[in-house]
């Protein structure tokens, strides 16, 4: 019998998840089930894929860097990976002012609805935890984001999943000085690392065993922990202009990898499925990062080199996604409250979205934290930044999910489109979880 490709059987199960979690919103008892009983599975999920990330990003890194032989080839994808992210988030970002400017969904909202929005959320703790957030990022200089991705103690950068900036700080610096003591004194160093990272892709393909499992239970959960339906309906114009934002950055997207790798897009956004349906069902690009990985490299042929650079940083500064709904949503909630954009304002909104966005933590909901920071920037009333963040709360989640999705999207064509361009664009070579099962079962 054909097999059914993975990321069918991930649809189902997120399909199956969804259905689960309405008939269960039918009972009295059903959100407290699905929180007891089924969202642990997709908890377990998310862990174990949050466990491999650091050894992963640190195995393949090593080996991407010690694979290049030269240090100037690293320089030159550095330089490249830096500037097209940046390109890529300003086109997200323009492409969602223009948007939000032409549909303008601020202004059909009514003054009850905003009413009714602020009552149920301006107090809540989920909008007063983002702001109180926000603030604490703000109070930082204007080079703390340097200090921070310096590390004080190696170890400690590893034993947490918030500090990947550090862990790719100090495996570059690990992986130069590798180069510099040259192959024979580091051979013992990099067979170690060939051979960690060897292992660690291995459990990504065991651990994606379990993901069509997986997303049905985080499905499930988002369903039954979602918002009145009448509010999601009200907030239906602001949506879809977020959603019709990251639909076009996928066009984009599709075009690049088209013009500049001739590469079938539509064999490209196959190839990344699994990766992007667990970017939206978990909401987060860290923990979907370990996926990524591996669709990029083995089932896209992007050659470590590059990949294991540009996904690590990728996934914590690239996140076009974010930028597009921080400005739609920014505009959104500056209409809705008559507060007048300038169109320096709105210029302001691409500074200061693109910086968001790239501080913005790869985990649900980091987006709506950074968000504040670019209102405070066009001058928004302080005291009313929880009414304004209380508009656009109800219907975070699910955009949240899909703004994921173009997250990573957009790591993986910039991956591609740098391996391209320095020669690092092969032949893919996928690897299954039991390619050396019958050996030793
Ligand atoms: N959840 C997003 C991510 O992990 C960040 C955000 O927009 O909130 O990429």
């Amino acid at each position: 019998m054909k097999k059914i490709a993975l990321h069918w059987k991930i649809l189902i199960g997120m399909l199956l998840g969804i259905l689960f979690g309405l008939g269960m919103t039918t009972f009295d008892f059903g959100p407290t089930f699905v929180g007891n009983w089924i969202k642990p599975l997709g908890t377990i999920f998310v862990n174990l894929l949050k466990l491999i990330a650091v050894p992963l990003i640190m195995a393949s890194l090593i080996k991407g860097i010690s694979d290049l032989k030269d240090i100037s080839k690293f320089k030159n994808i550095g330089v490249r990976t830096i500037g097209i992210y940046v390109l890529t988030t300003v086109i997200a970002i323009s492409l969602g002012l223009l948007l939000v400017n032409i549909a303008k969904p601020g202004e059909g909202i009514s003054e009850a609805t905003i009413e009714k929005l602020t009552q149920s959320y301006a107090s809540s703790d989920g909008v007063r935890a983002k702001i109180a957030e926000a603030t604490k990022q703000k109070t930082s200089g204007p080079l703390q984001f340097l200090v921070d991705m310096v590390p004080d103690n190696a170890f400690k950068a590893m034993s947490t999943n918030k500090a990947m900036l550090q862990v790719i700080f100090f495996t570059i610096f690990l992986g130069i000085s590798m180069l510099l003591v040259g192959e024979e004194k580091s051979k013992p160093l990099k067979k170690f690392f060939d051979s960690l990272n060897e292992a660690i892709l291995k459990m990504v393909d065991l651990i994606m065993l379990f993901a069509p499992y997986a997303v049905f239970a985080l499905l499930a959960n988002v369903v039954v922990s979602s918002n009145d339906p009448d509010l999601l309906i009200a907030l239906l114009r602001y949506a879809l202009t977020v959603v019709g934002g990251l639909a076009l950055m996928v066009v984009v997207y599709m075009s690049l990898v088209a013009i500049f790798t001739k590469k079938n897009p539509v064999w490209f956004l196959k190839q990344l499925s699994p990766a992007q349906l667990l970017a939206f069902s978990t909401s987060s690009s860290a923990a979907t990062l370990p996926v990524t990985m591996e669709r990029v490299e083995e089932h896209i042929g992007v050659d470590k080199e590059v990949s294991s650079f540009v996904l690590p940083v990728g996934a914590t500064i690239n996140m076009d996604g974010t930028s597009l709904y921080q400005a739609v949503a920014a505009v959104f909630i500056a209409q809705a409250l008559n507060f007048d954009l300038t169109f320096a304002d709105q210029l302001t909104i691409i500074v200061t979205a693109l910086l968001a966005s790239i501080g913005s933590a790869a985990v649900p909901g980091a987006g709506m934290v950074m968000l504040v920071i670019v209102l405070e920037a066009v001058g928004f009333p302080a005291d009313k930044l929880a009414i304004g963040l209380s508009l656009i709360f109800a219907v975070d989640r699910p955009l949240d999910m899909c703004r994921t999705v173009i997250n990573v999207t957009g790591d993986a064509t910039v991956a591609s489109l740098v391996a391209k361009s320095v020669g690092k664009l092969g032949k893919p070579r996928p690897k299954n979880w039991d390619d050396n099962y019958e050996a030793v079962k």
